[in-house]
């Protein structure tokens, strides 16, 4: 059984059309869970990666055991108003309106090497956020990594068209 099959479609969550892709049934399968944060890990083993950066909230369920695994840092990236020394942040866009991602100034050092981690890209925003966030500290990012791409949406896409490395461990078309 892989990864893929044992993620889940809700249709219609949060909204009418919205088909969700929920990781829970992922999540609670032992074996999943064990060969999804074991594939993550053995990608990166050689890439002596400083830090781990997961995305609020799913992101940080992959990127703490990944970073435990790889003998590195895991730093989270967070929505605004939920670190609490001092943050750089920055505004990306949702469907309707704007949103805030947050990161603590300290949490990267100079020529880190950073691995970036999120459950899932559907447009990229979200990530493209985050990037922009440990640019700023001076982090060299060697990879964004998502359980799952929906390449329909084009986020991933884009992505790599703007030269960010990006790997996904299964797609939903
Ligand atoms: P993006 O910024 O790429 O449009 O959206 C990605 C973010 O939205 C991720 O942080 C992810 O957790 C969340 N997200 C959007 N749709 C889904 C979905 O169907 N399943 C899951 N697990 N997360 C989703």
């Amino acid at each position: 059984m892989s990864i893929k099959s044992r993620i889940r479609t809700i249709p219609h969550y949060p909204r009418e059309g919205i088909m969700f892709r929920d990781i829970t049934t992922l999540l609670k399968d032992p074996v999943g869970l064990r060969i999804t944060i074991d594939e993550i890990a053995e990608r990166y083993r050689a890439e002596k990666i400083d830090k781990v950066v997961g995305i609020e909230s799913r992101g940080f369920i992959f990127a703490a055991p990944v970073a435990y695994a790889l003998g590195a840092g895991f730093v989270p990236i967070r929505k605004q108003g939920k670190l609490p020394a001092e943050t750089i942040s920055c505004d990306y866009q949702l469907e309707y309106g704007y949103d805030k991602i947050e990161i603590h100034a300290d949490a990267i050092d100079k020529d880190d090497r950073v691995l970036m981690i999120d459950d899932l890209i559907a447009t990229g925003g979200t990530m493209e956020a985050a990037i922009k966030l440990v640019q700023e500290m001076g982090g060299k990012i060697i990879e964004c990594c998502f359980v799952i791409d929906l390449p329909g949406v084009g986020g991933s896409t884009r992505l790599r068209q703007q030269d960010h490395p990006l790997y996904s461990l299964c797609s939903f078309d």
